[in-house]
């Protein structure tokens, strides 16, 4: 362990999405998560001086697959994507599923399956730098919306992030902490790092200061979606000593309704 190895920017784009640039400085390998759009990811290459080797997508939506075929085009690189959703990839060249690893020259990531927001969702994690790119599964205070899966896959999709080391950095594809944020206190009233949080969040965006990315032990303190099991929130939301799979289902409809 140590010294991270890997250098990582992270573009804005859009109106709330990131895409992220990881670059690799020994062997200059460098890959794009969910380019959202050419333009912005082209500048944001050029500004540093990295050309593009790969590009590894978390999942299908347009806002992190759209700049596939002309990034593709335009650098020659390798397309790698969730196999699950190797036909709504455009221009994948490598499928990837659970347990498997993708590599940048020496650094290896681990491939996690993590369906819920889509039915095919991946993330991958960089064990020697303990980071993660989860896409659309969690975000600062909150996950991805369940358009193609069931709450039990994403509170177990969810469960397999909360087993990384709590400094993980947790490289999510949106900015949505703020209204996050806003909600979570509504089903966790009574978390007082909830409330800490959400002062220095306000601060954050009140100069347009990125909250992202997060680390895994903050969010498994403030984070109402991984957090079904404490009492506060059950008593708040109603279910004392319901299936824990049931408390997060109600959270998730709750958010859908906020
Ligand atoms: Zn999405
Ligand atoms: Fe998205």
């Amino acid at each position: 362990m140590g010294e991270n190895r890997l250098e990582i920017a992270q573009v804005p784009v859009l109106n709330d999405n990131y895409l992220f640039l990881i670059h690799d400085p020994v062997s200059a390998e460098t890959a794009i998560v969910d380019p959202a759009v050419e333009d912005d990811t082209i500048a944001a290459l050029d500004a540093r001086g990295w050309t593009p080797t790969h590009i590894f997508n978390t999942h299908h939506h347009w806002d992190h697959v759209g700049a596939n075929l002309a990034l593709k085009d335009r650098y020659g690189l390798t397309i790698i994507g969730p196999a699950a959703d190797r036909d709504r990839i455009p221009g994948i060249d490598i499928a990837v599923g659970e347990g498997d690893k993708v590599h940048l020259g020496d650094n290896a990531a681990d491939v996690i399956f993590v369906p819920g927001h889509t039915s095919g969702h991946i993330a991958y994690y960089f064990a020697h730098d303990k980071a993660l790119f989860c896409g659309d599964t969690l975000f600062a205070m909150g996950c991805g919306r369940l358009f193609e899966g069931t709450p039990e896959e994403m509170w177990s999709s969810l469960n397999k992030f909360m087993l990384l080391p709590d400094d993980t950095a947790v490289y999510c594809a949106h900015e949505y902490t703020m209204a996050n944020g806003k909600f979570a206190l509504t089903v966790d009233p009574h978390n007082d790092d909830l409330h800490a949080r959400m002062k220095e969040v306000e601060r954050l965006r009140a100069d347009g200061i990125p909250t992202v990315p997060t680390h895994i032990g903050i969010e498994k303190a403030t984070n109402p979606f991984l957090r079904p099991m404490n009492d506060s929130i059950q008593e708040t939301v109603g279910m004392i000593g319901a299936p824990i799979p049931a408390v997060f289902a109600e959270v998730r409809k709750r958010k859908d309704n906020f």
